[in-house]
């Protein structure tokens, strides 16, 4: 340790003594660790607001209906620098800051993907040092919490809002206006400290009047109540009209929060409004904040004296939207009566809107209100919105060629790929430190902020130590899950066995049940004398939305399935299956450092992007994908040897949906190995343990329907994923693959993503 080192130390060491000492009048060791959670919170806290918010001419705005933030206190800690000094303070004295780590509660305020690139983002643009805020709504119960209970999900609420916690309530209140009532929005703000750098904020809007008390069992609650149920949830059940307009009420709320938000800050800084894009961008991501161009327009004409053409212009130029989906039932629209109900005062600009698009353009496809009264979020966006992004090179290339191509004939020039990223600070330094410290002691700390230079690792290929070094950790991590999952999941796995994970959202394009069906092939095989020379761990996580019946039926299969393996001896030696429950972005910081191999199995040309394949690359795990989203970019950087590809390639796919050629029995009729595993889904011995309308339903969908194609790469899948068990056993390779792995992983920092969105986007200074 430096001289320099242990003098910030003892400094620390008396200031957090000395903050214990005021909070409790106790000494670190008399605490409970409840206290030093709050202690520490304060601290960081206290730092955090004494960090320089990164400034500048120009500013962006990011909108999103979802933050995926997860845990904070260990990522505030390591950007503020002071996460292994606190760690030796806390030992001093007897405390261990992993364990005082897991008591802070995660706010599930986002989904999946698209909320967790968010909060990535929000780390870049404060990092890179951009002055850059996000806009949101503060759910009090967040997403819901996934319990099982007899073989199925169960939704709870999820209470992540404890007395202490990291929202600062200001004294900033907005009127918004719904067609019969009016709200009062209040602004709550977290300050999110880039890593070794200034602050930017996320700006989270909420009512004063929820009342949590309506909520009843499990999620239900009075979807009438506005006043009531604004920011209870995030995306509650959409199943029925009540919740749609819900959604509609919360979606507009936002966005007029931040139009008000944003134009209150322009003016503290005395800009010119009718230069508004020369002090701000304002990214939307995906169609949920589309409302906010509406709003600004609405605003600055009935507010500010502009003229509609003045309106539409400067707020054209000031707004740019990221497609994340092509998925047709994924992109919003709105019944014209829907919005006549919450926002009749936005509806005069939406059909002005709408009647300049009529007079220049006579393409149904491209019109914002179509023949049914439905608007479509996505085409005010692309009209009137300077610059349209796709996610991953194929999704945009996709976007362009297809799914709006319409619209790209239109505006070749508003088009552009920002392929997704990550942040490391969270995803490797947090995550998985020990990894972390060896690839430091290789080549130095610059791979934190300059991830490219993760590639100098490829130097030590050959360098058995340092592969060896890499395997370690990942046995090491595996321990470590495998007795979380014990403590957790009530579940024995051995950490000799490989990790092969699927962890995301679930939905049928995404085919957790194509693994199932592996997974009933490979218990079959086993039953019939062929056993793996190496026992394999399946491990899933995945939240399914409560109104989506196959999804719910798929998580009832990989449940029974489970039960049957797991307590089977002829099998349970050779094979595990897990479902870890209630799917969150703690439980993917300990299930992606310890996987091997990394499951992203979607139906090509349906994942946008994916960014889980993004986080267990950096980790050294191997991808076992198809040719879908940011896949296609992982396999052209780490090469065949270096990932595990199979199934149709996009193009094919595109062409049985246009063509209406698929049908999945056809496969199922042809291959002995698809219907042995098919059927075996209404065998006796899973309705024995399972649901029969579940399973009979899941069967008859996968024969009659299979919209995304399960069977199509299903033998494909088999073959490509015994090869790489296969392949697992020649350890000395499969070592270099992870290497080559993580030393090709630094593309997908969203650092990068993120200058990306600067330079050709936002051109903030
Ligand atoms: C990264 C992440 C996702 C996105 O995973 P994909 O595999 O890209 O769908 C979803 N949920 C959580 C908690 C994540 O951390």
């Amino acid at each position: 340790m430096t001289l320099e080192r242990e003098i910030l130390e003892l400094k620390l060491e008396e200031q957090f003594e000395a903050l214990v000492d005021s909070m409790f009048h106790k000494t670190i060791e008399e605490c409970t660790d409840e206290e030093i959670y709050i202690a520490v919170l304060r601290l960081a806290k206290g730092m955090m607001h004494a960090t320089e918010p990164n400034e500048g001419h120009k500013k962006i705005y990011y909108i999103s209906a979802e933050f995926l933030i997860g845990k904070l206190l260990a990522n505030n800690l390591i950007n503020l620098g002071i996460y292994d000094r606190l760690a030796q303070v806390l030992e001093n004295h007897g405390k261990s800051l992993s364990v005082i780590e897991e008591i802070e509660p995660e706010p599930s305020l986002g989904n999946g993907g698209l909320g967790r690139l968010a909060a990535c983002f929000l780390d870049s643009i404060a990092t890179l040092g951009l002055p850059g805020d996000g806009i949101g709504l503060n759910y009090h119960f967040g997403l819901f919490k996934q319990v099982f209970r007899d073989h199925k999900q169960c939704a709870e609420k999820n209470e992540w809002m404890e007395k202490d916690n990291w929202l600062k309530k200001t004294d900033i209140t907005f009127d918004v206006m719904f067609g019969d009532k009016k709200v009062v929005s209040r602004l709550y703000d977290l300050d999110v400290v880039g890593y070794e750098s200034g602050t930017g904020q996320l700006h989270l809007f909420d009512i004063e009047t929820v009342d949590e008390s309506i909520v009843e069992d499990g999620i239900d609650f009075d979807k009438e109540a506005i006043e009531k149920n604004l920011t209870l949830f995030l995306y509650p059940d959409d199943s029925d009209e009540a919740g749609n307009l819900l959604r509609i009420y919360q979606q507009y709320f936002m966005c007029s929060s931040g139009a008000q938000l944003i134009l209150k800050e322009l003016k503290e800084q005395k800009n010119d409004l009718r230069h508004m894009y020369d002090y701000a961008a304002i990214q939307i991501n995906d169609t949920h904040p589309t409302m906010i161009i509406p709003e600004l327009i609405r605003i600055l004409v009935e507010d500010k004296a502009f003229t509609m053409d003045e309106a539409i212009e400067v707020v054209s130029r000031t707004c740019a939207y990221t497609n994340h989906t092509i998925l047709a039932e994924a992109l919003e629209k709105w019944p014209l009566e829907y919005l006549e109900k919450v926002v009749p005062q936005l509806i005069p600009y939406i059909k002005e809107l709408d009647k300049r698009v009529r007079a220049k353009y006579k393409d149904e496809k491209v019109q914002i209100i179509d023949k049914d009264d439905r608007v479509h979020m996505a085409h005010i966006d692309i009209h009137y919105g300077y610059s349209v992004n796709g996610v991953a090179a194929i999704h945009t290339e996709i976007l362009k060629d297809t799914e709006l191509n319409h619209f790209y004939k239109i505006y070749p020039e508003k088009f552009n790929n920002k392929t997704n990223g990550i942040t490391f600070r969270r995803w490797l330094i947090s995550c998985n430190r020990p990894l972390a410290d060896l690839i430091e002691s290789r080549i130095g700390k610059g791979f934190v902020k300059d991830a490219d230079q993760l590639e100098k690792l490829l130097a030590y290929k050959d360098d058995a130590a340092f592969l060896d070094a890499i395997d370690k950790i990942k046995h090491d991590k595996k321990v470590a899950l495998a007795a979380y999952l014990k403590e957790h999941e009530k579940v024995t796995v051995s950490p000799d066995s490989v990790f092969d994970i699927q962890i995301k959202r679930l939905h049928e394009y995404k085919r957790q049940q194509m693994n199932a069906l592996y997974i009933i092939h490979k218990y079959l095989e086993i039953k019939a004398g062929k056993k793996p020379v190496r026992p394999i761990t399946f491990i899933f996580g995945a939240k399914a939305a409560p109104a989506y019946v196959i999804a719910q039926d798929i998580i009832h299969l990989i449940l029974c399935l489970s039960e049957l393996v797991n307590n089977d001896p002829d099998v349970n030696e050779y094979m595990k299956v897990v479902m870890v429950e209630n799917y969150n972005v703690s439980y993917a910081e300990r299930l992606i450092p310890a996987c091997d191999i990394s499951e992203q199995i979607s139906l090509a040309s349906k994942e946008a992007s994916g960014t889980g394949n993004m986080k267990f690359m950096l980790n050294g795990a191997i991808t076992l994908g198809t040719s879908d989203g940011a896949n296609v970019e992982i396999h052209e950087l780490v090469g065949d040897d270096n990932i595990y590809i199979f199934g149709e390639k996009s193009e094919t796919v595109i062409e049985h949906y246009a063509k209406a050629d698929y049908v999945s029995k056809d496969f199922y009729k042809k291959s002995p190995v698809i219907k042995e595993a098919v059927d075996f889904i209404i065998s006796k011995q899973l309705l024995a343990i399972g649901d029969k309308e579940n399973l009979n339903r899941l069967y008859k969908e996968l024969l009659n329907k299979d919209w995304f194609m399960t069977l199509l790469d299903l033998e494909d899948y088999i073959k490509v994923k015994d090869q790489a068990f296969a392949d697992y056993e020649d350890r000395a390779a499969w070592k270099k693959k992870m290497l080559v792995n993580i030393a090709k992983a630094g593309f997908f920092s969203s650092d990068r993503t993120i200058r990306q969105y600067n330079e050709d986007i936002w051109k903030l200074n």
